[in-house]
């Protein structure tokens, strides 16, 4: 990068983070004063201990609890003695995001509608792998998006605000509490929910701050201890904060794509009158945690007539070529009121086999949990910002 596009690049990312802070979730702090612990960092819950008095090893034994055993009674940390465990009761809570609706599809997809302490409500999913006995948690970053690509039902939900790290976390810790994935006191109990994917309701890289916050808590290793192989972070191409979710956060890379001509792409994904394709896809050569392990995922939506042509498939493979990289084909979910329809069965065979034969490997997100609303860009809640409610 040349010095101007590094200073252009700064000033965006100040404008960018300034502009979340606008949509700022309300303190973790309940009306009686007590604060949440969950979605504090270490540095933070050792100095809201020392400023109750108490010493910093505490905050070893009360993340073990809170994010390894999953605790959220102080009652039960058997490590700590009784009249502390009451001082800290009396001032903190560990609490989760309420399960307000909980669907099950026909496939084992589940979807919780969790409602946050304020009312605003947002969307989480666990998807269940077909092979494998364990599954990846949807995780929302947003309650709604600030931006409308037209083929995503969140689009059509104006941002409400941002969610906070702790209602990040709580969303993952609420869905292993509804598959009681703790460990039990005789031993480990097997993991289902080990793998997270961000791409749920909203633009994580419009919320970054919380976002980053919440994934160095479940990366922690003495708490739920994720590696960040394990997390995929999926923007719809934000450019400017994609180098520091590398230098940062080190997390996997999926990168919402979806066009391949800008003209087509300023359309369905309006964010690329901002950061036009040449821009993502230089970004994305320079994502430090792409290599051939650990590939950057390309999204791509399949539109029918509307991206989903053989020179299409052609011109993506030319425009990743050289980046380790692997194609995911999303048929296209449909939405009430959507006005796509998704390729035939034969495009995206076709689509796919240019792609896999050009060295990528092109899997087809077969749709899960379609009948209750659970897919890909299916996601939307009744939530509103309190200033347009008023
Ligand atoms: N905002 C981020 C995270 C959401 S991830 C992003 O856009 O990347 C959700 C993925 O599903 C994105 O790749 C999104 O483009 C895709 N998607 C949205 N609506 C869809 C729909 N109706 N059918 C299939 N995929 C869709
Ligand atoms: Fe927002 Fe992603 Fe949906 Fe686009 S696809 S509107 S960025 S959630």
């Amino acid at each position: 990068m040349t010095h101007d596009v590094q200073e252009m690049s700064d000033a965006e990312r100040v404008r960018i983070l300034a502009k979340a802070a606008l949509f700022a979730p309300p303190p973790a702090v309940l009306p009686d004063g007590r604060r949440e612990i969950v979605g504090l960092s270490r540095e933070e819950l050792t100095e809201a201990l020392v400023a109750i008095g108490e010493k910093p090893f505490r905050t070893k034994q009360i993340w073990h609890w809170v994010y390894h055993q999953g605790v959220t009674d102080f009652a039960v940390m058997s490590t700590i003695a009784r009249p502390l465990q009451e001082k800290l009761a009396a001032r903190f809570v560990i609490g989760r995001p309420e399960p307000a609706v909980v669907q099950t599809s026909e496939d084992q997809t589940r979807k919780f509608l969790f409602r946050f302490r304020d009312g605003q409500e947002a969307e989480t999913v666990y998807i269940p792998d077909r092979h494998e006995d364990r599954g990846a948690v949807c995780i929302s970053s947003q309650v709604g998006c600030t931006l409308s690509c037209r083929f995503c039902h969140t689009g059509t939900q104006k941002l409400a605000r941002n969610l906070g790290a702790a209602e990040i976390v709580g969303q993952f810790m609420a869905a292993r509490d509804s598959y009681g994935e703790w460990p039990s006191p005789h031993g480990d109990t097997p993991r289902l929910l080990s793998t997270i994917v961000l791409m749920g309701m909203g633009e994580p890289l419009y919320n970054y701050e919380n976002v980053a916050k919440a994934m160095r808590i479940v990366m922690d290793g003495e708490g739920i201890a994720l590696s960040r192989r394990r997390i995929t972070l999926s923007t719809s191409g934000v450019v400017p904060m994609m180098d520091r979710v590398g230098a940062e956060l080190g997390v996997n890379l999926a990168v919402s794509l979806h066009a391949v001509r800008d003209d087509l792409r300023d359309v369905i994904v309006p964010l690329n009158r901002k950061y036009p394709i040449a821009e993502l896809i230089a970004a994305c050569r320079r994502y430090p945690a792409a290599s051939n392990a650990r590939r950057i995922t390309f999204e791509y939506v399949m539109l029918r007539d509307v991206n989903d042509s053989e020179a299409e498939a052609r011109a993506l493979v030319k425009l990743i070529a050289g980046i380790p990289a692997k194609v995911n084909l999303i048929p296209f979910n449909p939405w009430p009121g959507s006005d796509y329809e998704s390729s035939t069965r034969s495009q995206l065979a076709k689509f796919a086999r240019i792609v896999e034969e050009a060295g990528f490997a092109s899997p087809i997100r077969m749709p899960r949990g379609q009948d209750i609303l659970a897919a890909c860009g299916q996601l939307r809640t009744e939530s509103r910002r309190d200033r347009d409610a008023a």
